[in-house]
């Protein structure tokens, strides 16, 4: 039989797995790209800073050194006494006034202007009069203080050339750090999901379904699943609960095929090949562990005369008939089946022969007076000739050959009787009035 695999609804663990797949490299290669950016953002503020930025500081703390001489220089034109010392100091003035980092800030330019020409004034002034520049001293002062400002201003302004680059490569590496975090929680939250989903629809189906594989047997109801989205576990299951419905329609096959095997048709006792393997086996059991048991043949008194008088179909109603007799008279453990035509061999296990012949009696006599209703109306009754055996003590051939002989012993005493081998007729002459007589 073919396993139907029904469709059901769900999807492909391949597709969804290809799915989260392509989702992880967007988001991760979005946040690796942004990530790049910001990095290639302070590589960037880092370059300007080398390439740009120190060059100009250098440029700026070289103008402010040279604002600074200037004012040094101014100073002492008005602190000597010498004229040869000012003109010394109004020549380095002059040198630095020239000089290209004041010439290329406009701003510096023009004070270093203003001051060569304020202090060449008063060198030549005090040519003169060696006093006269102290008359220019307070102006000379606010000039001074100018040109602290200026240094100043020049030097703040390289400070704020490397503040701001700095801030730029300070702001991109924050952002980068939030971002670097904000990638690693997500990464954190999808791995959480992926184990989750992978747990959920992968590893848990597949342990039930190990679990069902292991303990799939027909004593066990079909075998439970939790829903699953994935389509190939749902198939897998659906296969497992097919493979057990053919599990138990095997067994009910292979049962009804024991039951054919086994059991005769027409009374539903044992059938000879079959009692014979189970009685061996009792048998063996009752001899190993010294227990009593006793084998038995029954066979039914002047049965061709029946047939030949009632037919053939009242003779298989009296045997059915014999055969529920024999089921409501003996006990679970009794074994009985019918031996061959109107023949019955029976076993019973953990009775002694003396018993088992009380047993056999009772049945006999329960036989001799059931009245058996004929579907033509008429009725018949007919008796059963039984002999017994120790069995605890020979093979199972040997005991039911010895039952066989007191059975041949009961035909020859006259029928309706019960003979035990070894021992006595149950029954008796009494009983063994010929069937015919009281059929007619
Ligand atoms: P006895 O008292 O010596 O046993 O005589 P008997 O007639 O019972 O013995 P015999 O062996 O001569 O006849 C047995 C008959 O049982 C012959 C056969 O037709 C009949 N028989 C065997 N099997 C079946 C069966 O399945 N159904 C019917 N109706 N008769 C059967
Ligand atoms: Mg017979
Ligand atoms: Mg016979």
């Amino acid at each position: 039989m073919s396993v139907v695999i029904k469709p059901q609804r769900g999807y492909y663990a391949s597709r969804a797995f290809a799915l989260l797949a392509a989702i992880f490299l967007v988001i991760f290669g979005t946040a690796v790209v942004l990530l790049a950016l910001d990095q290639q953002r302070v590589i960037d503020a880092n370059n300007r800073l080398q390439e740009q930025t120190v060059p100009e500081i250098i440029r700026y703390q070289r103008l402010a050194r040279n604002l600074e001489q200037l004012r040094q220089e101014g100073e002492r034109i008005f602190a000597v006494n010498s004229h040869a010392s000012r003109q010394q100091s109004m020549f380095v003035v002059t040198l630095i006034a020239s000089h290209p980092s004041i010439l290329e800030h406009p701003s510096a330019a023009k004070l270093t202007r203003e001051t060569e020409q304020f202090l060449s004034e008063v060198v030549r002034q005090s040519v003169r009069d060696d006093n006269r520049p102290a008359d220019f001293y307070d102006e000379w002062q606010r000039l001074a203080a100018r040109l602290g400002t200026q240094v100043d201003d020049v030097s703040i302004q390289g400070v704020d050339l490397v503040t701001s680059d700095l801030n730029v490569a300070t702001e991109a590496m924050r952002l980068a750090r939030y971002k670097l975090i904000a990638v690693l929680v997500l990464f954190g939250l999808f791995l959480l999901a992926f184990v989750v989903l992978v747990r959920r629809h992968l590893i848990r189906p597949l342990q039930a379904i190990d679990r069902a594989l292991s303990s799939l047997s027909v004593v066990q109801p079909a075998p439970e699943f939790l829903p699953t989205a994935m389509r190939e576990i749902q198939a897998v299951e659906e296969a497992i609960r097919e493979q057990h419905a053919l599990l138990i329609q095997n067994d009910q096959a292979r049962h009804v095929l024991e039951q054919l095997a086994n059991k005769d048709g027409l009374t539903g006792l044992m059938n000879r090949r079959h009692f014979m393997q189970v009685a061996e086996v009792e048998l063996q059991r009752a001899q190993r562990y010294r227990r009593p048991v006793t084998v038995a043949m029954a066979d039914l008194d002047y049965f061709k005369k029946l047939n030949d008088t009632y037919g053939h179909a009242a003779g298989d109603l009296v045997l059915k008939t014999f055969a529920d007799l024999v089921r409501e008279a003996l006990r679970q453990s009794d074994l009985v089946c019918r031996y061959g035509g109107e023949e019955f061999a029976f076993l019973f296990p953990e009775i002694d022969p003396g018993d088992a012949a009380k047993l056999a009696e009772r049945l006999r006599l329960r036989c001799s007076e059931t009245e058996i209703a004929l579907p033509d109306g008429r009725s018949v009754k007919v008796t059963v000739s039984i002999g017994l055996a120790d069995a605890s003590e020979c093979p199972i051939e040997i005991a039911l050959k010895h039952a066989d002989e007191a059975l041949y012993d009961a035909k020859h005493l006259g029928r309706n009787t019960v003979v035990l081998a070894g021992g006595h007729a149950e029954a008796g002459a009494a009983s063994s009035e010929p069937y015919s007589a009281r059929l007619f």
